[in-house]
């Protein structure tokens, strides 16, 4: 009754390992057995690899289903010492707003010692939730602070959303690219991923129409505004199409909302939430990409009712968003620091989506082309699709420049390989001059 059912490629891997540590003898009359002795080294790795394939083989289903480990790999390469890389989505340390929060964070420890170092309601702190209700005020959205909740940032919101309402097996609709870590989360699930084609004007509304009618799905996931990768803002026109399906058909809309703000040129489009007179939106943003990533501050805006079904569900998995961040964000909005900084960074990062688009066509690469994003974090650069993608990207490593490879973006792997997403916040001004030179080398090379 102990036993656990093994995948015959898992004993295949297992005993070529076993062959190569030495592990395994063969004998005429005897069979290939599996050597155990007395000595003590030869033990220890024999138990180092029955640990090794023994938890391979009791992770979860969902756990097994291939999620990857690509956030992990950018989290880790880029900590510490600051490896200069275009690939992760991450706000420039220069632009912090140092001197306010060192200011905030000095007052909090030495004055309110107790509040920000016990816990917090599992919703979120209600002067930090009534912050975010005016400031959304400006997103033209009307949320009672009883409609919102402060999640560790939207990733989680996200991941919350998810476990509340989608089931195994159930459909949900993307626009195809979309955010890797969105796809990596309903896969994980078992859901069901149709990706939805995306223009200049967003997702295609009248391909939406026939893949409801033919999925019948259970939500659709949109990233409206400087979507990521492709940096595509959805038209006022697509927008009211959007929802008017979503009410029509009754299939709810995840918006996620972290880039909105960060507009760099042209009018602002109100939000689907600004919009959405039936109540069929749940809205996501964050202070990740305006602020700071590490302080894991988001939010939900959701019916009451939700957020109440949602708060259930955070309480299980880590109680509430660390007490210092939120305290942190309250009084950096209170003290109306948020307007200022926000306008500050919009103007670096203009300067930096210039320069990187100005060296991108500079002696520009044959077949290589790119749309001018009006705002967001990313330049989604096309290559030649003559080119091998995994020869690009060893050669652009190696040549010192890191990037996101397009396919990580799409629901089907495999398929348009000729397309990289490219951050412009996170290097400094002479950086993003010096790699975006070595990536032109690099496609050189490979070409
Ligand atoms: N959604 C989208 C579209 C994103 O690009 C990101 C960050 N890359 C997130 C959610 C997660 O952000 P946070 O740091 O708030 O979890």
């Amino acid at each position: 009754s102990d036993m656990i059912k093994v995948n015959r490629s898992t004993i295949i891997k297992a005993y070529q390992e076993l062959k190569s540590e030495g592990l395994i003898a063969s004998e005429v009359g005897k069979g290939t057995y599996v050597v155990y002795t007395d000595e003590i080294e030869n033990n220890e790795k024999l138990h180092n690899f029955i640990n090794r394939f023994y938890w391979d083989e009791i992770y979860s289903e969902s756990s097994k289903q291939n999620y990857g480990d690509s956030i992990s790999k950018i989290m880790k390469t880029d900590h510490g010492q600051r490896i200069i890389s275009l690939s992760g989505g991450i706000p420039c340390p220069d632009s912090f707003p140092e001197e306010e929060l060192k200011k905030i964070h000095m007052n909090l420890v030495e004055n309110d010692m107790e509040k920000v170092f016990l816990h917090s309601p599992v919703d979120g702190y209600m002067p930090l939730k009534n912050e975010i209700s005016n400031l959304l005020l400006n997103r033209g959205i009307k949320a009672s602070p009883k409609e919102i909740m402060i999640s560790s940032g939207s990733q989680q919101g996200l991941d919350l959303i998810v476990r509340t309402f989608i089931n195994s097996g159930d459909v949900v609709l993307v626009e195809e690219p979309t955010f890797f870590a969105a796809l990596q989360l309903f896969k994980t699930i078992g859901a069901k991923v149709i990706g939805v084609p995306i223009d200049n004007d967003g997702m295609r509304t009248d391909i939406l129409k026939y893949l409801i009618d033919k999925h019948n799905p259970k939500c659709i996931y949109t990233i409206p505004t400087f979507q990521n990768p492709t940096g595509i803002t959805m038209s006022m026109e697509r927008r009211h199409e959007l929802l008017n399906i979503s009410s029509k058909y009754n299939v709810p809309i995840i918006e996620d909302d972290p880039y909105g703000e960060l507009r760099y040129e042209g009018e602002d489009f109100p939000t689907l939430k600004a919009l959405d007179r039936n109540n069929q939106v749940l809205y996501l943003s964050t202070f990740s990409k305006v602020i700071a990533l590490g302080l894991r501050v988001g939010w939900i805006v959701a019916p009451e009712k939700v957020i109440n079904k949602l708060s259930s569900l955070k309480q299980i998995t880590d109680l509430h968003v660390n007490t210092l961040s939120q305290h942190t964000m309250y009084e950096f909005l209170k003290d109306g620091y948020y307007e200022k900084h926000v306008k500050r960074v919009k103007k670096e990062y203009l300067f930096k989506r210039n320069l990187m688009a100005m060296e991108l066509q500079m002696d520009s690469l044959k077949e290589c082309s790119f749309e001018l994003p009006k705002g967001g974090y990313y330049i989604w650069y096309k290559v030649s699709n003559k080119l091998n993608s995994n020869s690009l990207i060893r050669r652009s490593v190696e040549n010192g420049v890191n990037y996101m490879p397009g396919q990580l973006f799409y629901n089907k792997l495999g398929e348009n390989n000729n397309y990289i997403r490219l951050n412009f916040t996170y290097p400094r001004r002479e950086e993003i001059v010096e790699r975006i030179k070595r990536l032109k080398d690099s496609i050189r090379q490979v070409r």
